[in-house]
């Protein structure tokens, strides 16, 4: 096996088990390494670190996979691994559940699988591979899969921008069984929701946002709701069912606009939602202008930040449309904002959403913050793995 050495008064991360070893921190490689293949990480000083999986293209040098002397990294492995975060779900999470059977089944590092995010939807799963040595494996996931799920099929999503660096060649497609054309469905929160496997954004859902949900449910009945950057209408249709006055949903998809009034439809909500084609920010500066006024708006825009650079101009552009947003709150209502951007933390966007409280001159009150739903577990050694931030406020 080959020895990949991490420079000196660098192995510090390591130490604490952060799993990414990144190329500006490897000092030499000793012995043969292929892209994928498992590799020993030790210190400067030859001291054992952990092993894991090799890629001479990524930025993401090794993986580390096993802390542990000796520990052999394979199909047994690996199964073990899936079958504890399969174990979570399952007997902590109480995932599937009558209502619920759409969820992440494996977290990347969250589950000590780097690289490798699994999701559930009904009877269907999706699998995104996220690393050449974990696509190297797929046969190992695909047939754990298969064999402890039984699902209809199995959906390989390899629609990210970054997998010509990790040197994929493989594109998405259906890895085992039959998934039908157009949409499957699955539950959350005892709504029967549908999405194109194939066409859809992401994996297909937004299952980090579940309890979100709930939590605007709960503040909905009879109020005038806004669901700004919908989706196909997470939270519009649990706010809908929930009793809510009027709830008008606005995203620029129209692909997404048509599922979510597919689900409204589904749910006997088609009459109480209204999908609006529109950009977020024109629809607010309209609305504003207009004296429109909302209850409740709910505000979750796509990733701003992607990676660490885009931090500052993020940060900007949170704060334009969160003052916006603020605009368009009746007083006394309510705002739930989100982020989904790793590289904007939770102080930066407390100091925003308090900048654009100034720049509306409003009065926010925080009642309730909250991150990704417990099936998007983050490990105590990679905090990049918690990345949503979600605020409900209530806004004089
Ligand atoms: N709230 C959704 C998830 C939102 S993801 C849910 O609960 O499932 C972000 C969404 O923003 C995507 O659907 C994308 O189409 C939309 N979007 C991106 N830029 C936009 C813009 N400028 N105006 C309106 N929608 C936008």
């Amino acid at each position: 096996m080959a020895r990949v050495y991490v420079q000196k008064g660098k192995a510090r991360p390591f130490w604490f088990r952060h799993p990414w070893v990144f190329s500006g921190a490897v000092e030499r490689v000793e012995g043969h390494a292929r892209d994928g293949d498992i590799v020993t990480v030790l210190d400067c000083a030859g001291g054992f670190i952990g092993a894991g999986l090799y890629n001479s293209r990524s930025q993401i040098r090794v993986r580390i996979l096993s802390h542990r002397e000796g520990e052999v990294i394979d199909a047994a492995f690996f199964r073990t691994r899936l079958e504890r975060a399969v174990a979570l779900r399952e007997d902590v999470l109480r995932l599937p559940a009558a209502g619920t059977t759409g969820y992440r089944l494996v977290h990347g590092e969250g589950d000590g699988l780097s690289g490798l995010v699994v999701e559930r939807y009904g009877d269907h799963v999706v699998i995104q591979l996220s690393a050449a040595g974990m696509k190297q494996r797929e046969g190992v996931f695909l047939d754990f899969l298969e064999e402890r799920l039984r699902p209809r099929s199995i959906y390989e999503n390899a629609s990210f921008p970054y997998r010509e660096v990790e040197g994929f060649t493989e594109g998405s497609g259906v890895r085992r069984g039959e998934l039908p054309e157009g949409e499957v469905t699955f539950t959350e929160h005892d709504l029967e929701l549908g999405v194109d496997l194939r066409r859809g954004q992401k994996t297909g859902y937004y299952f980090d946002q579940r309890d979100n949900r709930m939590t605007v449910a709960r503040h909905a009945a009879g109020a005038r709701v806004l669901d700004a950057f919908c989706y196909c209408g997470g939270f519009a249709l649990q706010a809908a069912r929930a009793g809510a006055r009027e709830v008008v949903a606005v995203d620029s998809s129209a692909a997404a606009l048509e599922a979510g009034r597919r689900n409204a439809a589904r749910s006997g909500l088609a009459g109480r939602i209204t999908f609006e084609e529109a950009d977020v920010n024109v629809f607010l500066a309209q609305t504003g202008a207009g004296g429109r006024r909302f209850d409740l708006v709910v505000l979750d825009p796509p990733k701003f930040a992607v990676a660490r650079k885009d931090r500052d101009g993020a940060l900007y552009r949170y704060h334009a449309l969160n003052a916006e947003a603020l605009r368009v709150v009746e007083p006394g209502g309510l705002i739930a904002t989100a982020s989904c951007s790793f590289h904007v933390s939770e102080a930066d966007f407390d100091d925003m959403l308090n900048a654009a409280a100034k720049k509306a001159n409003r009065f926010l009150q925080i009642l309730h913050r909250a991150g990704q739903a417990p099936d998007h577990p983050v490990s105590s050694a990679c905090l990049e793995g918690r990345y949503l931030k979600f605020v409900l406020a209530r806004v004089w």
